[in-house]
């Protein structure tokens, strides 16, 4: 069974004014259908086109040397994206609560420190990649990787260790159709959609 393309769980235009139409429809259709495809090309006839995902990307060292590197990024890039359609949803934003709540307030401080150190990550990374939510044990840390990497793959390939709990894609493909060079205004804006349930139901998983 090849790798699929999961549906987008709600109309394209669903985070209007946040996120805009026309780049969720490229950005799902086209982006992410892109390295579902790859991925698929890369591991054809091969034992790892029956592997989940996650065990895919888990165990990177295991896959030849060949195609290790289009593993990596289209097999992140897949993981990755259908991770952010999922932390994301119409008609959400706000705060968290909970346990999640009060884990950020003992990681950062408060919730407007978390967001302000999160969005510096964003605004850190250089060229394209992805800002972390993780949490390790129960406490909670942000990191950054690079292009589709992801915390899955391990420390020693992506840099980051942890459970991912959110991200966000700072790929200019997110966001260059509304908010051209404006990263900034971009993570600002995203925190409108981010889904805090789905978020505090991966932090009690
Ligand atoms: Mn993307």
């Amino acid at each position: 069974m090849a790798y699929q393309l999961p549906p987008l769980p709600y109309p394209n235009n669903a985070l209007e004014p946040y996120i805009d139409a026309a780049t969720m429809e490229i950005h799902h259709d086209r982006h992410h259908k892109a390295y579902v495809d790859n991925l698929n090309k890369a591991v054809a006839g091969t034992p790892l086109e029956s592997l989940e995902l996650a065990a895919l990307i888990g165990n990177l060292p295991g896959v030849p040397e060949g195609i290790r590197g289009p593993v990596r990024n289209n097999g992140g890039g897949h993981w990755n994206h259908s991770f952010f359609w999922e932390i994301i949803a119409p008609g959400k934003g706000g705060a968290p609560k909970g346990p999640l709540a009060e884990a950020i307030v003992s990681a950062f401080g408060d919730f407007e420190s978390f967001k302000a150190k999160f969005e510096a990550a964003g605004l850190g990374r250089f060229g394209s990649g992805w800002v972390w939510l993780l949490a390790s044990d129960g406490k909670l840390h942000i990191g950054s990787t690079a292009n589709q990497d992801n915390p899955l793959m391990g420390k020693e390939i992506s840099g980051v260790a942890g459970h991912p709990l959110l991200a966000v894609d700072v790929w200019e493909h997110a966001y260059y159709l509304k908010y051209q060079n404006k990263r900034a205004d971009y993570l600002k804006a995203w925190w409108n959609v981010v889904d805090w349930d789905a978020v505090s139901a991966r932090f009690q998983a």
